[in-house]
């Protein structure tokens, strides 16, 4: 028997999906060793038994508590993929206004006919096994992870800045052309690919352990940018983390 692997999607843009499907080359071998057995963007069949639960976007409704903790139930293993499932992601923002004000701005006179919750990660509400991080997440990293769950290989989170990568690849600093980037406070894993392409680090991976978010805001503040502009760095992605703290630090440390 197969391993049977199931992919979910909640609130997100399921570019992270996309991703699993991108892996044109190496699909066939994936199916050669497991049987996937739920995938909405690939497949019609909806099955409720599987070992493997792949799980993407953040939870915003409360239909989605529900079905996240349905497939916990199911599932002998649970992955949150991507900065929506992980981190809350772009999603996060919506944790800055009153629920009210955005519900009415998106559903205008149907606002009544979507609850709508704050947003949470999916490790918020249930037990995740393992979060593979990114927007979108790599491809090298969903078979990586994917290959050491069915080999039983514990896993570990990288804990190294995106500087660090960012260095391997010969790349100049952003911050010598005059540009600015929150690698030095980023989980690596994505080979640093936006500083590589010339442009700064925006924090999808979330931040590495005990990140220096004083440092980050001097520097920032430093090269020019104001207070909203270096908010929006910290919250792009990383808005739940962030959230209780960030205009406090913002004040004690730009003048
Ligand atoms: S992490 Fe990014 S790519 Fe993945 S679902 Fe969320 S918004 Fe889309
Ligand atoms: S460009 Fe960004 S990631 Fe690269 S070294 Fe500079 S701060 Fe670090
Ligand atoms: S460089 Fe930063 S923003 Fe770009 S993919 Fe990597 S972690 Fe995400």
């Amino acid at each position: 028997m197969k391993p049977k692997l199931a992919m979910f999607s909640f609130t997100s843009c399921e570019g992270c999906q996309l991703q699993i499907l991108n892996l044109e080359d190496e699909l066939l071998s994936i199916l050669n060793a497991v049987e996937i057995v739920n995938f909405r963007e690939a497949i019609d069949e909806k099955a409720q038994d599987y070992d493997i639960a792949f799980v993407e976007g953040s939870i915003t409704t409360p239909e989605e508590i529900e079905e996240v903790k349905d497939i916990r139930s199911k599932a002998k293993l649970v992955v949150a993929i991507g900065a929506c499932a992980c981190l809350g992601g772009v999603n996060a923002m919506k944790n800055f206004f009153p629920l009210d004000f955005v519900r009415n701005e998106v559903y205008k006179e149907k606002a009544s006919c979507f609850p709508t919750l704050p947003v949470q990660r999916v490790g918020d509400v249930i037990k995740v096994d393992y979060e593979m991080h990114g927007c979108p997440i790599t491809k090298k990293e969903f078979l990586h992870v994917t290959k050491s769950l069915l080999l039983g290989i514990p896993l570990k989170q990288i804990h190294y800045s995106i500087c660090t990568e960012c260095k391997t690849a010969g790349n100049v600093c952003l911050f010598d052309k005059g540009e600015t980037c929150i690698g030095a406070i980023t989980r690596g894993g994505c080979d640093a690919i936006c500083p590589t392409f010339g442009d700064g680090c925006e924090g999808c991976r979330g931040f590495v352990d005990e990140p220096n978010f004083e440092g980050m805001i001097q520097v920032l503040a430093d090269r020019g940018l104001t207070k909203p502009e270096i908010k929006n760095k910290f919250t792009y992605f990383n808005g739940l983390d962030v959230i209780e703290t960030i205009n406090d630090k913002i004040e004690e440390f730009v003048k």
